[in-house]
């Protein structure tokens, strides 16, 4: 194996090395009292491991790696407009292993990353959760593999899927005894990230949404029916009996970033009056290009006229993010999501108090700051369901 190979390898012992380090780091007084372990791990990273030894067979395809060489195929399978038709998808990542893989090919089985991770505590291969799974084809409408998927030769390494949260096996004797955890505690299917960072706010009913202001402005929204529409990037994980409606605007913090220092934000924003409408419209972009709510790959950054007041301009440019925040809001329910009701937020916009009530104004309903935005919150979310069932 050459250096570059085993560097890459490395990167998965060095994520089971961080997750044995965190139990280590638990107090040892609270191990006894841990009936139920769960884990959120990065959308599309993927794992192809032997099922002899749990060891992987290659180095791990990270979340924005892509895989061109495998598009071709996998748009001619799946149905036009598909989560899975990007270089990025999970599913392009197992094509292109299969494709430039001869040997070791007949005990591989797919993995996503927190399905890994979880395995190292459970110890029983190849299960997975239906939000992991949505971007190798898993419909978690049908809760089933579709039959352009299944009819494949490389389908046999496709996960199991189960609910995120529900108890997978107990945990091994051996993680069991070398944490002190009790013997009827469970390790239960995960999820992805954004997903945990999601569940983490309390977000629970539908018309319930989170807003993440950070460099871009990411919207999940609980909704009774599931959207999907590719032209925006629009697209819904399941959440029990519920859909979790998403889409991203390259508007947000980086914009912010690029004409003011955070110290500026914060001295200027406290003397914006919030309960006056700006006049200034503007459509704050870091680059060319948006796509959600408006589809245009070309669009300018429009951010002039530039009023010589500071504070004025600011104020102009939080407002027509919040107006892009409206708009974003409508688009979901045009395209058949349940309407918005109450907006949380996430991320570091989230503590500009003048913010929040312009985007109070502007929406017209309740923004509120999530009191948890921590995935790791959300995936001991999941763990409590897992532990109640
Ligand atoms: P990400 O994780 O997406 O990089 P963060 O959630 O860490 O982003 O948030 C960083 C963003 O928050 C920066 O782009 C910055 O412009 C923005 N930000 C920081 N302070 C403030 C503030 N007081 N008001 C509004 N935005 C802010």
């Amino acid at each position: 194996m050459g250096k570059p190979m085993q560097v890459a390898m490395n990167r998965a012992s060095s994520w089971k090395e961080t997750l044995l380090s965190l139990l280590e780091d638990l107090p040892p007084t609270l191990c006894p009292y841990i009936s139920s372990i769960s884990i959120d791990g990065t959308s599309a990273t993927t794992l192809i491991i032997d099922s002899t030894t749990g060891e992987p067979l290659c180095k791990p395809f990270l979340y924005n790696e892509s895989c061109p060489d495998a598009l071709p195929f996998v748009t001619s399978l799946a149905p036009e407009n598909h989560t899975v038709c990007a270089g990025s998808s999970t599913l392009s990542k197992l094509v292109s292993w299969w494709n430039s893989h001869n040997s070791d090919k007949g005990n591989a089985i797919l993995m996503h990353q927190s399905d890994w991770l979880l395995w190292l505590l459970h110890g029983k291969l190849g299960v997975s959760d239906y939000n992991n799974a949505l971007k190798v084809g898993y419909d978690p409408e049908t809760e089933s593999y579709p039959s352009w998927l299944v009819s494949q030769p490389f389908s046999y390494l496709l996960p199991t899927v189960k609910p995120p949260g529900t108890p997978i096996e107990s945990i091994k004797e051996d993680m069991r005894k070398q944490f002190g955890f009790p013997k009827d505690c469970v390790v239960c299917t995960g999820t992805t990230d954004s997903i945990a960072a999601f569940l983490a706010a309390g977000a629970t009913l539908p018309g319930k949404a989170v807003t993440s202001l950070g460099s871009t402005l990411a919207i999940k929204l609980l909704s009774t029916s599931r959207i999907e529409d590719s032209r925006f990037g629009v697209y819904s994980h399941r959440l029990d009996d519920k859909w979790l409606v998403g889409g991203a605007s390259n508007t947000g913090g980086a914009v912010l970033r690029q004409i003011f220092t955070d110290d500026q934000l914060e001295l200027l924003s406290q003397q914006i009056n919030p309960l006056v409408a700006s006049t200034l419209d503007y459509y704050p972009l870091p680059a060319y290009g948006e796509r959600f709510p408006i589809a245009d790959p070309n669009m300018q950054p429009r951010l002039h006229p530039r009023p010589e007041n500071d504070v004025h301009y600011l104020h102009g440019i939080l407002e027509s993010i919040a107006r892009i925040e409206a708009k974003a809001f409508g688009l979901l329910k045009e395209l058949g999501a349940t309407e918005v009701e109450e907006v949380y937020t996430a991320g570091g916009g989230a503590k500009n108090e003048a913010w929040r009530k312009i985007r109070e104004r502007v929406l017209g309903i309740p923004v509120r700051r999530a009191e948890h935005t921590e995935a790791a919150y959300g995936a001991a979310l999941l763990a409590l369901k897992g532990a109640c069932q």
